[in-house]
């Protein structure tokens, strides 16, 4: 830390602020505090980090699943904090306010992704950790005191949402309502499966409920089943792994969100869609899935991906969460647990989200 600390230090520029984390350095993912820098610039938004999610992508990165790893890695995309200042020109955003960040911090604002909406797929997007910024340094995420952001990418939190529950809405939330919108998985009546029972995984639930779906869990883990059903309002449970019920469910979804983060066959999930049904894969794991021709041409079906959400439907989410009370499952836990928190999260032992108390851990009053 000290050495990092007085490097920072020592290259301060006006606006700088001193900023702490925790980062990996190395493939082992091992996450440790790290002391650095950040700028606020004209139209930027200080922000004091509440609470920061820790999402499967954090896990991939740090331990350079994706061979994309730019060490030192300050994780965490999943941010909800308050405005501590603001720089020249922000108007949407004022000191106290309680607002969002997710999983990218700026993009280029000309390209025909940007300019439609569609600024989450900019080829030149600033992811909110591991990423480059405009001024070419590398970006540093949640996992830390404080965060700096142009005001056209942060968010307003309603302030029905409890802070901590709220956080994973920021990645896990708009990943799944975004697509659900965008293909209609959102109608009364239509029936939704959801593939993977995590982060990702039971937010779609919840959403899919929400919006009056009939969904059903497909799942690994049979112990998931009474959580899915009870708590979560899941209709049905699926164990992809039991053939019967598989083959019972065959052709009766509309359309089915897969989160699952490891290799996994499709053939057996595109079977569960109705003819011309939409299959959204958002979970991204390294290696490649098997897309099996006859499983999808003969039945027309489709299959699509999706990468988080814009910023306006990131708001929509929002707002629509605060509307139906809609939070993820969380256990909070000090900065200092997140090494096994990523163990665990590794071997599948959370429900359904950690959320790092980053103000209780790295604060002045911690
Ligand atoms: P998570 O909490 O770990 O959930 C993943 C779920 O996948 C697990 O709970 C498990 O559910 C299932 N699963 C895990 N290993 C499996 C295996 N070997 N076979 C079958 N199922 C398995 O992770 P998450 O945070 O929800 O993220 C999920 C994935 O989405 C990650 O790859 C992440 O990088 C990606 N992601 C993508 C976007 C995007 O914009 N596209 C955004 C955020 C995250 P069951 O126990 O129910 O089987
Ligand atoms: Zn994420
Ligand atoms: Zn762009």
């Amino acid at each position: 830390v000290g050495e990092a600390a007085g490097q920072g230090a020592s290259v301060m520029e006006q606006g700088s602020k001193a900023a702490l984390g925790w980062a990996a350095r190395d493939a082992s993912g091992h996450l440790s505090p790290y002391s650095f820098s950040r700028v606020q610039r004209d139209g930027d938004v200080t922000i004091k980090v509440l609470f920061c999610g820790i999402c499967h992508t954090d896990l991939h990165i740090i331990k350079n699943e994706w061979g994309n790893a730019m060490y030192p890695v300050v994780p965490g995309h999943e941010v909800v904090g308050v405005v501590a200042d603001v720089g020249a020109g922000v108007t949407k955003f004022k000191a106290g306010d309680t607002v969002g960040v997710g999983y990218f911090i700026d993009s280029c604002r000309a390209c025909e992704s940007c300019r439609t909406g569609h600024e989450n797929y900019c080829p030149d997007v600033v992811l909110a950790s591991n990423g480059v910024a405009r001024d070419g340094a590398a970006t540093q995420g949640g996992f830390s005191d404080v965060v700096v952001v142009d005001q056209d990418y942060v968010v307003t939190v309603p302030a029905a949402l409890p802070p901590d529950g709220a956080a994973p809405l920021l990645c896990a939330g708009v990943t799944v309502y975004s697509p659900m919108v965008q293909y209609g998985l959102n109608a009364p009546g239509k029936r939704l499966g959801v593939v993977g029972l995590g982060g990702l995984g039971h937010m779609a639930v919840k959403f899919g409920k929400a919006f009056g779906m009939t969904v059903t869990v497909i799942s690994s883990s049979p112990g998931k089943r009474d959580e899915a059903v009870r708590r979560l309002g899941a209709d049905e449970f699926l164990v992809s792994s039991d053939p019967e019920q598989m083959k019972a469910a065959a052709g009766t979804m509309d359309g089915i969100i897969d989160t699952v983060s490891a290799w996994h066959p499709l053939g057996a999930l595109l079977e569960l869609l109705k003819p011309m049904g939409q299959m959204v894969l958002v979970g991204v794991p390294s290696k490649p899935l098997e897309l099996p021709a006859f499983a999808i041409c003969p039945s027309g079906k489709r299959v699509a991906g999706n990468g988080v959400g814009c910023v306006a439907d990131c708001q929509a989410m929002l707002d629509f969460a605060g509307e139906h009370g809609i939070t993820a499952d969380v256990e909070v836990v000090k900065m200092d647990y997140v090494n096994t928190a990523m163990e665990r999260l590794e071997r599948n032992d959370v429900r359904y989200r950690f959320v790092v108390d980053v103000a209780g851990s790295l604060g002045a009053a911690a």
